[in-house]
């Protein structure tokens, strides 16, 4: 059986359902991953888009598409400006940012998209001290 999950953003006006199975799991470094999520790379899972079913605050979902890209959007909650996930520009498959996943259990990196255009700082962060914060 497949495994389900479930998922929101920060604020929780956003909460969706997922089921499994994934087709891929991938960090992408591109610029336009940086830039849109504000840290080092995008960590998405990419599934059947009937996979996803929303419980609440579709209507709090904006989208965004890049006017000069061939099929790159990210969605967010107006509220909290959390990423959460859309389906792309060909409607079959579904972009689920994996840190919006609650439970999500362990699943293999398939591959780091754009390795080469990785933020220069983005290995001596993996180097640095590790410390435990409190909330
Ligand atoms: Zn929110
Ligand atoms: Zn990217």
């Amino acid at each position: 059986m497949d495994q389900e999950y479930d998922g929101g953003c920060l604020c929780g006006a956003v909460q969706y359902h997922l089921k499994g199975p994934f087709i891929r799991f991938f960090f992408c470094h591109c610029s336009r991953c940086r830039r849109a999520s504000g840290t080092a790379h995008a960590a998405n899972v990419f599934t059947r888009a009937s996979n996803v079913e929303f419980k609440s605050g579709a209507d709090k979902i904006k989208t965004f598409k890049l006017p000069e890209a061939k099929d790159f959007a990210r969605a967010f909650c107006t509220e909290c400006g959390s990423p959460v996930p859309y389906t792309s520009g060909d409607g079959k498959v579904s972009v689920v940012p994996v840190g919006s996943i609650k439970n999500f259990s362990a699943r293999k990196v398939d591959a780091q998209k754009f390795w080469a255009d990785r933020a220069d700082w983005y290995e001596s962060g993996l180097a640095a001290p590790r410390q435990d914060g409190e909330r």
